[in-house]
């Protein structure tokens, strides 16, 4: 029972409907065939029982008595599948006929009808001349047997048909019902995954049931949510732009201020300025590229990139800022692994993963690179064994803007950044078709691994 229960319940709304509405027609059938077979079956009988008495009643004005011999018509004698016998007042048979196997029955008990056998009997007196004779008449009720067990063996033959008939045309008519919430559904899990906005259910619009009002309904919050996402994201993109010369002039004017300066005092203010100028330049122009990450195939300029080449020239590079700073990059690339990608933003993730390795280390810490393939996909995989991130803050670190600790990088230069690099570096893998995770335990350092798939046109 509970094996069922449990069944039952991982069961789709669509089946458990199905079984319901067949289980409900099956029942509904078998009461009224039920109901038609025993009432079909009490009329036939009732009617049986009317027409022998009706003709044995009739027969009793027939007969005639004539030289003490006894007439009654001989077409009467066998009529509407009755026979009709007379007895004399003794019980003895004197005229008509009975049917073959009527046994020997001689107690006559009057108006009314008794069951002998297979046959119902209405026996009546009469007086003729002052002579009383029974007039007998019989009946077979094989006859309504045989109509009734026809009957039942044709509902057990019709019931597992109609049953079946119904099951299956419940389910066309549940799938019919449901597939315009199955095409929902789809357009949600589509919408989920792509994060496509502009993609609508799109349902018919001259039907106005409950199904495709809500279909409407979805289709005007998705129209208003992307109007609100394009504002959002036009506004960003405006900012940056607006944001990118000014912050370009202060730069300039600040390292030529910071050239023609001799006082300690000012020097040291300029070099805040430019540092904090530096870092508003890096926030717009990755703003300005996250802005457009939702149209991946406008913003790529795809090439034909040695990757093997490009992560040996970026390794080679870092090496020597990580080894500023007594950190070894050690790495192990595989020749000749080749994409079909935007060569800037492939640069500018690698480029991320190194400087937060280096960043993120600590003293005399160790970095370890790998990038290999297989016949679809390219592998990357760096390995710090820095700080590490807490596992509460891990599914965090790819959300704009959020620093791991936001007071450690505000006041140490060390680990000053924008929280802006690694959603820029997924959506750079993402819209090459790749992914990236990252694995990480705190104090013991930190592994992010990639992949990329070879044909990613
Ligand atoms: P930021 O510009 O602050 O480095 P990121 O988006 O690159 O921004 O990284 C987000 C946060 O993830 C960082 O603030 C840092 O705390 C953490 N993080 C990133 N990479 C590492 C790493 N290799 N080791 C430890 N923490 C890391």
């Amino acid at each position: 029972m509970l094996f069922v229960k449990a069944r039952y319940a991982s069961l789709s709304i669509k089946n458990k409907l199905t079984i319901f509405i067949s289980i409900s027609i099956f029942i509904l059938i078998f009461i009224s065939l039920t109901f038609l077979i025993i009432a079909g079956k009490g009329h036939n009988e009732s009617e049986i029982k009317n027409t022998l008495i009706q003709t044995v009643e009739n027969n009793a004005h027939k007969i005639l008595l004539k030289n003490n011999q006894i007439f009654l018509d001989k077409e009467v004698i066998f009529l509407n599948n009755i026979y009709t016998a007379i007895y004399n007042e003794k019980g003895n048979f004197i005229y008509g006929e009975t049917p073959k196997n009527f046994p020997l029955y001689q107690d006559f008990k009057t108006n009314t009808v008794k069951k002998i056998n297979q046959f119902y009997v209405y026996d009546k007196k009469i007086t003729i001349k002052n002579t009383s004779i029974f007039i007998r008449g019989i009946v077979s009720y094989a006859r309504t047997k045989k109509t009734f067990s026809s009957l039942f063996y044709i509902t057990i033959i019709l019931l597992p048909i109609l049953a079946i008939l119904t099951t299956i045309l419940a389910k066309i008519f549940i799938n019919n019902t449901f597939h315009p919430i199955e095409h929902i559904l789809h357009v949600a899990q589509q919408i989920q995954n792509s994060k496509d906005l502009t993609l609508r259910i799109n349902l018919q619009k001259n039907n106005n049931d409950e199904i495709h009002a809500l279909a409407h309904t979805f289709d005007s919050m998705f129209e208003s949510l992307e109007k609100s996402f394009i504002k959002e994201k036009q506004f960003t993109s405006d900012v940056s732009h607006e944001l990118k010369t000014p912050t370009s002039v202060i730069i300039a004017q600040c390292e030529l201020a910071l050239e023609n300066t001799k006082d300690q005092e000012t020097k040291e203010a300029l070099q805040t300025i430019l540092w904090n100028a530096k870092k508003m330049s890096q926030i717009t122009s990755q703003l300005l590229l996250l802005s457009k990450a939702e149209h991946f195939n406008e913003v790529l300029e795809k090439e034909e990139i040695n990757f093997s080449e490009l992560c040996e020239i970026i390794a080679e590079q870092q090496q020597e800022i990580a080894l500023e700073k007594n950190i070894t990059l050690q790495f192990n690339i595989e020749p000749n692994i080749t994409i079909f990608g935007d060569s800037a933003l492939i640069t500018s993730a690698i480029l991320n993963l190194f400087s937060n390795a280096i960043k993120y280390n600590k003293k005399n810490g160790k970095i370890f690179f790998s990038l290999t393939q297989n016949k679809t996909e390219i592998f990357g995989r760096i390995s710090d064994t820095g700080i590490g991130i807490s596992e509460h803050d891990l599914p965090k670190i790819w959300e704009r803007f959020y620093q791991v600790d936001q007071s450690r990088a505000r006041n140490h230069q060390q680990y000053h950044g924008t929280g802006l690099g690694l959603p820029l570096v997924k959506w750079i893998i993402q819209a090459h078709k790749g992914n990236i995770t990252a694995q990480s335990s705190i104090n013991k350092g930190s592994i992010f691994s990639f992949t990329l798939p070879k044909k990613n046109n």
